[in-house]
C-alpha cells in the first residue's frame, strides 16, 4: 500500500497534467483550473479517509473540533460568561475530536467499500451536485469539477494496487485485488445500497451532454494534441531571454 506522500504526489502529477491540458483548451479560466487541480489532489487522498491512521482524517477531524467549538460559542456567546464558555468550547472539541472521532473508526473498516471505484464513483457525483446546485456552477463546470475529484480517487487506488506488487522479486502481495475493488464480498448489502446510492445520485445530477460534447469536441482536442510537443526546438526562446538576461546584469 502507497503511503500519504506517495498518494499526494501522485495525486498532484496527474491532476496537475489534467489540469495544465483543460488549461490548453482555451476554454476555462485560470482560476477554475487551479480549483479543479485541488478537487484532483483532495480526491487522491479521499480513500484513504476510513483509515484512523489517515493524516488527512486526523487533520480533518481536529479542524472540524476547532471550528465547530467556535460556531457553538458564537450562538451561546451573549448568555454565558467566559469561564463557562471556555469550558463549553472545551467540551465541544472533545467530543468532537475524540468521541465522534472513535464513533468514525468504529464504523468504517480500512479497506472497506469507501476504498474502491464505485465510491469514487459516489464521491465525484456527489461533488457534480454540490458545484451545481450548491455553488451555481454549470453543467459542465460542475462535471468538471466531479470528473477531477473521481479521477483523483482512481489515481489512488490504483497507486495502492501497484504497491502490492512487490517488484523486486515480481510477486504479488496478498493485497493484491483489494485496493481496485468494484465492492467488498464481506459486505454485499453495503456494496448493492453504494450501487444504488450511485444510480441515485446520477438521476439528481444535471445533464451531462455539454461535458461529454466538450470532451468529444474535435476542436478542443486539436488544441491540447497540437501543443502535446514543441514544434521546433525544446523550450524555443528560452536560452535567448538567458543571454539577454546575463548581458543585462554584466
Ligand atoms: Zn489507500
Amino acid at each position: 500500500m502507497a503511503d500519504f506522500k506517495t498518494h499526494a504526489m501522485g495525486a498532484a502529477l496527474v491532476s496537475g497534467v489534467l489540469a495544465t491540458g483543460l488549461f490548453m483548451t482555451g476554454e476555462v479560466v485560470r482560476s477554475a483550473v487551479v480549483g479543479y487541480f485541488a478537487l484532483g489532489f483532495i480526491g487522491g487522498l479521499l480513500p484513504d479517509i476510513d483509515s484512523s491512521h489517515s493524516i488527512p482524517v486526523r487533520i480533518a477531524f481536529h479542524i472540524l473540533a476547532v471550528v465547530a467549538g467556535f460556531l457553538m460559542l458564537f450562538a451561546v456567546g451573549q448568555r454565558y460568561s467566559l469561564a463557562e464558555l471556555v469550558i463549553l468550547w472545551l467540551a465541544c472539541y472533545i467530543l468532537i475530536r475524540h468521541g465522534l472521532f472513535t464513533l468514525f473508526n468504529r464504523f468504517t473498516v480500512h479497506r472497506g467499500l469507501i476504498h474502491s471505484v464505485p465510491a469514487a464513483a459516489l464521491f465525484g457525483l456527489v461533488t457534480v451536485l454540490l458545484a451545481y446546485r450548491g455553488f451555481g456552477a454549470s453543467a459542465l463546470q460542475a462535471w468538471l469539477c466531479g470528473s477531477f475529484l473521481f479521477a483523483g480517487c482512481l489515481v489512488h487506488l490504483l497507486l495502492d494496487e501497484l504497491y502490492s506488487v512487490n517488484l523486486q522479486g515480481m510477486r504479488l502481495k496478498n493485497s493484491f485485488g483489494t485496493a481496485f475493488s468494484f465492492g467488498s464480498p464481506h459486505n454485499r448489502l453495503g456494496a448493492l445500497l453504494l450501487y444504488l446510492a450511485v444510480i441515485g445520485l446520477f438521476y439528481l445530477s444535471p445533464s451531462a451532454k455539454t461535458f461529454v460534447a466538450f470532451l468529444l469536441d474535435h476542436d478542443v482536442q486539436r488544441r491540447v494534441f497540437n501543443r502535446l510537443l514543441p514544434g521546433h526546438d525544446w523550450f524555443a526562446g528560452f536560452l535567448t531571454f538567458c543571454n539577454i538576461v546575463s548581458v543585462r546584469l554584466s
